[in-house]
């Protein structure tokens, strides 16, 4: 046999799969049906066994039984979560919270941007921005009459520095992207595109729903002002499990928070006339935490922090790069074609095609029991998850991704 063949011979994913420092932890998660392979934990990550444990407690303990004496501990869970999140974006203790959804954050982190820079009528974004931030954009645009930047990123490489650059200025009151596009997978330059937005006198505010527990990220290091993600991504903190905002130090105490709810007020419970906001970054806050969803986050960020996010990226850019060049061999031939950077360090944890019959190919493959998702228009998403996936879910999920399409998928 020739090399290029052994290349592509499954025995090659077991031996990826025997010398992966990160194997063990697929144990730690609650799998029960051996024969599924899971390449949808970009969109809802799987179930660790400590969650499982936790929320129990949550449940069964410190509500069934503390009780209300349960809020002596459970008021400040949310900023608690929100520093161990913190922990795998960069960010200093105390810039970041755990709280509602990604939607709402953004509304929140937005609207508060806008007031800190009176005089600028310009929100710049991009036209493939998931649908929640250019709708929210579109929404705080409208209400307060100024005008929508909509940037033309390339479905497939995603947005360049030049792009932004080309497209703020004096009237750019802020800058507001995902850092790792949610349908290609294309990884942003967050300390070029960041700088860039600060250079016209913007603030910017990233998204890191895909980022999170995928890809490193330096909040700090690179001076970002505003970020979200949400927390049931590569974050396994489940469905519902709320999201988490960060505003960075110097900004904290000079942003207004648009939801002035009870839990952000400076002495909640003195339930005074006025509404004054709490230092700190428990300004943020609104109304009742999700409590056993924000202890399913602390559970999350915690396997991933014990794992290394350095460890996770390493294997998450192999786990991709093998996808890759097994398409290269069996599905470009087949007209199934890379719609995701094919430079490792230009892309996040995901690989997508395009195939007019993306869609058909994606339901035959969930009947075989292979879990991945369909994207508008013709896009095939894997997912792959570095606690989780397997070389050789990879490898089975390309061979039956090549057999489907032989078949007329
Ligand atoms: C998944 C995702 C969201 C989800 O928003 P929710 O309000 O938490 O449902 C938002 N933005 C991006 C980029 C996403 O990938």
């Amino acid at each position: 046999m020739c090399g290029m063949s052994q290349v592509l011979e499954r025995a090659r994913a077991e031996e990826l799969d025997g010398a992966d420092p990160l194997a063990g932890y697929r144990e730690r998660f609650w799998l029960p049906d051996p024969s599924l392979i899971y390449l949808n934990g970009n969109s809802l990550g799987a179930l660790p066994l400590a969650t499982l444990r936790r929320v129990e407690t949550v449940i069964r303990e410190e509500w069934g039984t503390a009780l209300a004496r349960s809020w002596q501990h459970w008021v400040d869970l949310p900023a608690r979560a929100g520093d161990l999140v913190g922990e795998l974006i960069g960010a200093a203790p105390g810039q970041v919270l755990v709280t509602d959804n990604t939607t709402v954050n953004l509304y929140k982190l937005a609207s508060a941007a806008l007031d800190a820079r009176p005089g600028r009528h310009v929100i710049v974004t991009d036209l493939d921005n998931f649908p929640s931030d250019r709708y929210v954009a579109e929404g705080i645009a409208f209400a307060h009459g100024m005008e929508l930047r909509l940037l033309p990123a390339d479905i497939d490489s995603g947005i360049s520095p030049e792009l932004v650059r080309a497209a703020v200025d004096e009237d750019t009151a802020l800058v507001s992207l995902s850092h790792v596009a949610y349908r290609s997978g294309a990884l942003a330059d967050m300390a070029a595109i960041t700088a860039t937005a600060h250079q016209a006198g913007a603030l910017m505010l990233w998204d890191l729903c895909h980022s999170v527990g995928a890809v490193p990220v330096e909040l700090d290091g690179c001076d970002v002002d505003l970020a979200v993600g949400c927390s049931y991504k590569y974050l396994n903190a489940g469905p519902g499990a709320p999201a988490f905002c960060y505003v960075a130090a110097r900004l904290r105490e000079v942003l207004r928070q648009p939801i002035w709810g009870w839990f952000s007020q400076r002495d909640q419970f003195a339930m005074g006339p006025r509404y004054d906001p709490a230092p700190g970054i428990a300004k943020f806050m609104t109304g009742t935490p999700a409590i056993a969803g924000t202890a399913a986050v602390e559970e999350g960020a915690r396997l991933l922090l014990e794992a290394g996010i350095g460890a996770i990226r390493d294997k998450s850019a192999r786990l991709t790069g093998y996808l890759v060049e097994l398409a290269e061999a069996w599905l470009e031939p087949l007209g199934c074609m890379l719609a995701t950077p094919r430079q490792a360090d230009r892309r996040g944890g995901h690989i997508t095609f395009c195939h007019p019959a993306a869609e058909r190919i994606a339901a035959k493959l969930g009947e075989a029991g292979i879990i991945t998702d369909y994207r508008s228009p013709d896009r095939l998403r894997f997912g792959l998850s570095p606690l989780t996936t397997r070389f050789t879910d990879v490898w089975d999920a390309a061979a039956a991704t090549r057999d489907v399409i032989t078949c007329g998928g």
